[in-house]
């Protein structure tokens, strides 16, 4: 619907009837459009998505890597290398600045490319008819014309005029603000051009919500011709949040940034009162700046998260919020979903049950309902369904296919059922009342059909149908079928009652569920999925609890959580009405002896949520349905189902399981520990490389020494550590015995378990070994480091030790910090082959700087002698070996 600038519509299809509306846009209702036109009309109109930003290019975003204050210093370095002649240099300070920018491209852009690649996966589908089939395709396929079909929990994917609709109410303050679902009906037209926007009940506008009912409509605006589109003026998508380690570590950044650059200066004022060559030391100022300061740190951790969460996307878990990789590592109660999730949902009805008769439904084959109340019983059930069974194929929710299966097997499929039996009104079903009717023709009259928990089915119903006889439902009567239901819910099935009344008009939706005439019962199974149980025994030696926290009836539940080694009796359950009676500080109180939450609704579980988190903590919390939003968001990680979940719930969510499965849900938290660790490992990395190169040059100047280093061995240093090996410990494989450990504190410090100490202590030591190979250089030719003027050649030959030691010293470091505690063969020396990789390229690389020419004589270095180059190893392996013995003290005084 496009408007002018008055706001007038001027292609009104507000102000059409259906039918016109239809004809306009050449769409029959019942069969579609045929895919060869949704394609030809795709053509024409474009793909169904609303512009987003345009995307920084490659060149741009390489230049966005050169705005940086510390660049900018060292292209004023390279400028005056250039003037005073020192043309290696300078051309070295530009290959370093250069090369980092690529480094930093080729990470954003991985970075953004695996974040992209999430979000697609995430991407709303609508149910539309194509072809005469409903069928499921991706929102941006849509075009104008199709027929789309709607439910509560979706969004609306384009501008629609609704064809058809029940008791359908969208939400729609994406558009208007208002936050009070709007009703809408299919039948209104308005001839009024000027008729407000929110007034427009016969229109469903792109990006809004359904909450209640369901509906058909046409598409009548797809991309940026949609209300939406005038509003939108282009979405970024990649938007990406910060997560609090990110926060912190920026922060952390920032300060040490400050620490290098004021110990820069006051190596600078040292070496000026020292009245050292001030030209070598501005630039050794400003290199040691450019390593010592963790500008890549932020870099790493992005690329660390993106990687890490595309991985999860293998494993079934899409991590919509990158925050959310942080809190799995720290979750320490799992609030599941029982129907689905722990189980199959592969439904199947093993019993029927009235009046003091049990009836079991044969596996295979067909049986004939024996009695007239059983199929009556059977055809409410079937009639009170909106799932769809043709030849086999079915649509909709498992509780309702498995009883058309029931209805085919007695002879009672649907179709067949609803020609003789029109439905002419429904109230839809939904978690609050756990009940659904329709009321369709019986033949001049009307029946009332409901179908739902039973004993809520109870609670409505004041008569049943005794032998064929309608009675007054007794308190006998009642305990009778309580009895019988609560038999089958201790064999873990899912007990479903159904009622009904005849009335001679068509009857509001609010006056259908009272004075019913009770029916009967169904018993069906459930079996719960079996990698669950195994799942459920490694959360828990994870110092996980899971919880089960379920619509269905306490029993059911109960022993199906029995089954699951989730539970271990009847007294760890509580049902939502018992929740309603509880004081709430006596809920908090009592909330961590239950394991299964039965019969609860959507408010339970905010309920439930807010309970656990009282005692410190970190809840995740499964939902799918319209009403699960706010438990999803209240929980510190919400987590939607991928398959049966509702738009809403996946909007609300923090992760998504594509599979729906338990099992994904604990491999997740097991994936966001690893990630966290991976993490922490490179920047405790990181920061000792850093320290090393600063207590090299430090000393070396408080000692008055010569300088071990020439600022461009430093930048280069710097471009050969800071990068492939931090990544590579980022992707690390990760500890076996992650899931043997108790959940992280939130609150704990970063550099809690020795972090801080193990960087302080392997970066002295790598700047000492440094140093301590300067001396032997310099040693070894009859000088020392206090020695008045050193010949050149002799000085180029200590530096070129120094040079490979710091070196290839953090790159053996980077070995040892693969685990905190375990030894490096225990970890498997080359099970990170990337790791394996980027030191191998690493130490290629800086034999290549020796031992190539002109390289070497850019870097001002030397080749070594053999027993030199044997030296300079061992002394390389050092860091390494203490940090292992380090880690050996720590296990043998663990053990006693
Ligand atoms: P979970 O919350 O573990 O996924 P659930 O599927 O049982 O469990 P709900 O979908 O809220 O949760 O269902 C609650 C109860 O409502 C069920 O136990 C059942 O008795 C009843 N019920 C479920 N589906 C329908 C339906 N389509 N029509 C009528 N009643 C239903």
């Amino acid at each position: 619907m496009w408007r002018d600038k008055d706001g007038v519509a001027i292609l009104s299809w507000f102000s059409k009837d259906v039918e016109q509306v239809l004809n306009e846009l050449q769409v029959n209702q019942r069969q579609g459009l045929t895919d060869a036109e949704a394609q030809s009309r795709l053509g024409t109109y474009g793909e169904n998505k609303l512009k987003s930003k345009p995307k920084k290019s490659i060149v741009a975003l390489f230049f966005s890597q050169l705005k940086d204050m510390l660049i900018y210093v060292l292209l004023g370095a390279a400028v005056i290398t250039l003037l005073i002649g020192e043309y290696t240099d300078s051309v070295i300070i530009l290959l370093v600045v250069i090369l980092n920018a690529i480094i930093g491209v080729f990470q954003e852009f991985k970075a953004e490319k695996a974040i992209e690649a999430l979000q697609k996966m995430t991407t709303p589908r609508a149910l539309v008819r194509r072809d005469g089939d409903v069928v499921e395709i991706d929102s941006k396929d849509l075009v104008p014309g199709d027929i789309v079909v709607l439910d509560a929990g979706r969004y609306i994917p384009a501008d629609l005029r609704l064809i058809e609709s029940v008791n359908l109410q969208i939400e729609e303050s994406a558009l208007t603000g208002e936050s009070v679902p709007s009703e809408k009906d299919a039948s209104h037209v308005f001839e009024d051009p000027k008729t407000p926007l929110g007034d427009l009940a016969n229109m469903a506008f792109m990006s809004t919500l359904v909450t209640y009912g369901r509906a058909e409509g046409v598409v009548v605006g797809t991309g940026m011709n949609t209300e939406i589109g005038k509003i939108a003026k282009g979405l970024d998508e990649t938007q990406t949040e910060m997560t609090p380690l990110q926060k912190r570590l920026a922060e952390l950044g920032r300060t040490l940034g400050y620490i290098a650059i004021g110990i820069c200066a006051l190596i600078f004022v040292v070496a000026l009162i020292q009245k050292r060559d001030l030209f070598e030391m501005f630039l050794t100022a400003i290199s040691l700046a450019v390593a010592a300061i963790p500008e890549g740190l932020p870099a790493i951790v992005a690329i660390v998260l993106a990687l890490g969460v595309t991985r999860m996307s293998r494993i079934n878990a899409i991590v919509k919020r990158l925050p959310a990789v942080e809190t799995l590592g720290s979750v320490n109660i799992i609030c599941s979903d029982k129907t689905g999730t722990l189980t199959q949902n592969k439904m199947t009805v093993l019993h029927l049950y009235t009046h003091r008769e049990f009836f079991d439904v044969p596996d295979e084959g067909t049986a004939t309902a024996s009695k007239r109340t059983q199929e009556k019983l059977i055809q409410t059930f079937v009639l009170c369904t909106d799932a769809t069974l043709v030849d086999g194929e079915s649509t909709g929710d498992p509780t309702e296919i498995a009883l058309l299966v029931l209805g085919e097997k007695y002879h009672m499929p649907k179709r067949e059922l609803e020609a003789g039996h029109e439905r002419v009104a429904e109230r839809p079903f939904d978690s609050d009342r756990k009940l659904m009717s329709t009321l369709n023709k019986e033949g001049s009259r009307y029946r009332v059909h409901t179908k739902g928990a039973f004993d809520n089915i109870l609670k409505i119903a004041t008569y049943a149908l005794v032998d064929g006889e309608k009675v007054p439902l007794s308190e006998q009567l009642k305990a009778d079928y309580h009895r019988a239901a609560e038999e089958m819910s201790d064999q873990a099935l899912r007990v479903l009652g159904a009622a009904y009344k005849d009335t001679d008009e068509i009857i509001e939706p609010e006056d259908m569920e009272k004075d019913l005439i009770l029916l009967g019962l169904v018993g069906m199974i459930d079996p719960p999925r079996l990698e669950v149980k195994e799942a459920i025994r490694q959360a828990k030696l994870a110092g996980i609890t899971p919880v089960m926290i379920t619509g269905d009836h306490q029993h059911t539940a109960a022993a199906i959580a029995m089954q699951l080694g989730m539970a271990t009796s009847l007294g760890q359950t509580i049902s939502g009405s018992d929740i309603d009676a509880m004081p709430e500080e006596e809920f908090k109180q009592k909330i961590g002896n239950y394991r299964v939450f039965s019969r609860v609704s959507p408010e339970h579980k905010v309920k439930i949520v807010k309970a656990f988190q009282s005692h410190g903590n970190i809840v995740s919390m499964t939902g799918d349905g319209v009403n699960d939003a706010p438990s999803l968001k209240n929980a510190d990680i919400g987590v939607a189902m991928g398959i049966t979940g509702t738009d809403v719930s996946k909007g609300a969510s923090d992760m998504i399981l594509t599979d729906d499965n338990f099992t994904t849900i604990v491999s997740a938290i097991k994936e966001g520990r690893n990630i966290y660790n991976n993490i922490k490992k490179s920047v405790v990395f990181l920061l000792s490389c850093n320290l090393g190169e600063i207590v090299a040059i430090l000393a070396s100047v408080l000692f008055f020494w010569p300088m071990p280093l020439l600022p461009t061995q430093i930048l280069w240093i710097n471009l050969i550590t800071d990068t492939f090996p931090a990544i590579a410990l980022g992707v690390d494989p990760g500890d076996k015995d992650v899931m043997k450990k108790k959940p992280r504190d939130p609150k704990e410090s970063f550099f809690a378990g020795g972090a801080a100490l193990r960087a302080v202590i392997g970066g002295s030591l790598i700047g000492i070994l440094t140093l301590v190979a300067f001396y032997f250089g310099l040693n070894e030719h009859g000088y020392q480091l206090w020695s008045g003027s050193i010949p050149e050649k002799v000085l180029t030959y200590a530096e070129t030790m120094a040079f490979v030691v710091l070196a290839v010293s953090q790159l053996f470091y980077s070995l040892s910090m693969r685990s905190a505690s375990h030894s490096i063969f225990r970890v498997g020396l080359f099970s990170n082959k990337y790791l394996i990789g980027a030191i191998l390229l690493g130490i290629v690389l800086q034999f290549a700087v020796i031992s190539v020419p002109f390289l070497a004589a850019a870097f001002h270095v030397q080749m070594l002698s053999l027993q030199d180059w044997v030296i300079v190893i061992l002394f390389a392996l050092i860091p390494l070996l203490v940090n292992e013995l380090i880690k050996l003290g720590m296990r043998v005084r663990n053990k006693q």
